[in-house]
């Protein structure tokens, strides 16, 4: 079965400077079974109604502002994968979750920038799964498991999104000075509670954890976490990896779900 990722996109400049994450990237693309097709969930797509994308040729969308503009000649030609859309609709609706199609959505950079890393060539097609942010952890939890099935098609479901993620303390941190507490005592919260497969206290993370609103002013960037832990069959056995800080507040953390270790 298809192994579940988790992974910390970082600022979109990524693929200009990859570094440390990218490497790692780079290896996790190279070590994971070859999938048949990739559903991504992304913190940069939000709707009321669950929306997978069917696009046969999706476009690269530049879903940011005041980069250089080396970033916006980017492009990730990888195919849509309008058939695994429908199926990962038709589990969505089995679970009785309301799910529509969306013919046009291309790929936001939660999904092209880690994707253009790890599979370069851009040959194995890629759908998107929107988030509900004014849905709570448990339901985006409940998306993954209905996803489940996915995996036994060779389909790689990756949540894309940030263990930590404040812009506002990304500006005001001073370059060269060492990671807050706040941000690691957090990170470290999060890999104890999957380490235990304590799901419930997950789930509760904004009333749990430590400085999770100060991590999370909103918690669309953690969400994918959530889809990704429900697709998954076991937390336990989790694989943590490249635990590295940018911009002295960005966790890049990467989890790996029931796969190579
Ligand atoms: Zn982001």
């Amino acid at each position: 079965m298809m192994p579940v990722l988790f992974l910390s996109h970082g600022a979109p400049t990524l693929p200009l400077d990859a570094g440390e994450t990218g490497a790692a990237w780079r290896d996790l693309g190279d070590r994971l079974p070859r999938p048949s097709a990739i559903l991504v969930i992304s913190a940069h797509w939000e709707s009321q109604i669950a929306t997978i994308s069917r696009a046969v040729r999706p476009d690269t969308i530049h879903d940011f502002s005041g980069f250089p503009e080396e970033l916006y000649r980017l492009r990730y030609p990888a195919p849509g994968a309008p058939q695994m859309a429908e199926a990962a609709a038709e589990l969505l609706q089995r679970s009785c979750i309301a799910v529509q199609l969306d013919d046009t959505h291309g790929l936001d950079h939660g999904a092209w920038v880690p994707l253009s890393i790890m599979y370069p060539q851009a040959d194995i097609p890629v759908a998107q799964l929107s988030l509900q942010p004014q849905r709570d952890p448990a339901w985006h939890l409940a998306v993954g498991r209905a996803l489940r099935p996915l995996r036994e098609q060779g389909v790689l479901i990756v949540g894309s999104g940030a263990i930590t993620h404040n812009l506002r303390a990304v500006m005001r941190h001073p370059q060269g000075e060492p990671v807050p507490d706040w941000v690691t005592e957090f990170r470290d919260w999060i890999a104890s509670r999957i380490g235990a497969g304590d799901v419930d206290a997950l789930c509760a993370y904004r009333a749990l954890a430590p400085h999770a609103v100060q991590n999370h002013p909103s918690d669309e960037h953690l969400l994918p976490l959530f889809v990704a832990m429900g697709a998954a069959s076991k937390l336990e056995d989790a694989h943590h990896m490249n635990a590295v800080t940018t911009f002295g507040i960005l966790s890049m953390d990467a989890w790996i779900f029931d796969g190579v270790g």
